[in-house]
């Protein structure tokens, strides 16, 4: 993965902080455009595809969390990060249900911004085994594909990784905990109903309408795929 290559769009209306941004991902490399409100924001968003979409959610025009909730449903995939105040009124569920893979409050360093912008970045390592296949769900691991009975599901970048991460050993039971901190890459205190609310989309894109359901949940011990054949 070239940086040269990731194209990131920041929406952001305050001036001083999209600038120290914006300045900042440039210095590392990253392609960065720049739009100062909501409206003008989504339609940007809407017409390129951009690998990650950092997204204020007090924002002029359109907010932050309409916004990703438009965006979404035109079927981007874009990781979104998203940037708000310590006292915002609407929730981080509400939020992570609109479609964010990650959050940051403000104020922050950038030097933490652009450690979670690079984990949203961050593929899976490329291994030999790049297709998972469990019952007739498929994973391609290159190109991020998942279908199931042939038909093709479309994920947002952190449906996907968790998807990917149940996936890599079927049967094997996953801590809320561990699903954190290995798809969020830190440990979100007193947050791991996110982890519910991505099962959740999960299930409804992999298992509705299968009769075979291979999203399971362990009472008392967290999550796990299988197709029921692992020893
Ligand atoms: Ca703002």
């Amino acid at each position: 993965m070239s940086k040269d290559h990731m194209r990131l769009l920041l929406i952001e209306d305050e001036k001083k902080v999209a600038d120290v941004v914006a300045r900042g991902l440039r210095a590392e490399r990253f392609a960065v455009d720049a739009a100062h409100d909501g409206t003008v924001g989504l339609e940007m968003a809407s017409s390129v595809n951009y690998d990650l979409v950092i997204l204020d959610l007090m924002l002029p025009g359109l907010n932050g969390t309409e916004l990703l909730r438009r965006l979404r449903r035109q079927g981007s995939k874009a990781a979104v990060l998203v940037l708000t105040a310590r006292d915002a009124t609407s929730s981080k569920v509400e939020n992570f249900e609109a479609g964010a893979d990650d959050y940051l409050t403000k104020p922050f360093a950038f030097a933490e911004l652009l450690v979670r912008v690079k984990a949203l970045l961050r593929r899976p390592p490329t291994t030999n085994t790049h297709s998972l296949r469990v019952a007739d769900l498929e994973i391609d691991r290159l190109t991020q594909q998942v279908r199931r009975a042939g038909k093709r599901i479309e994920l947002t970048a952190k449906e996907y990784a968790l998807l990917e991460y149940l996936a890599s050993n079927p049967g094997r039971v996953y801590s809320r905990t561990m699903i954190i901190e290995h798809v969020w890459d830190e440990s979100f205190e007193g947050l791991t109903n996110i982890v519910d609310v991505y099962v959740r989309h999960l299930r409804t894109k992999v298992d509705e309408g299968h009769e075979q359901k291979l999203i399971r949940t362990v009472r008392g011990a967290g999550y796990c795929l299988t197709d029921g054949t692992e020893p």
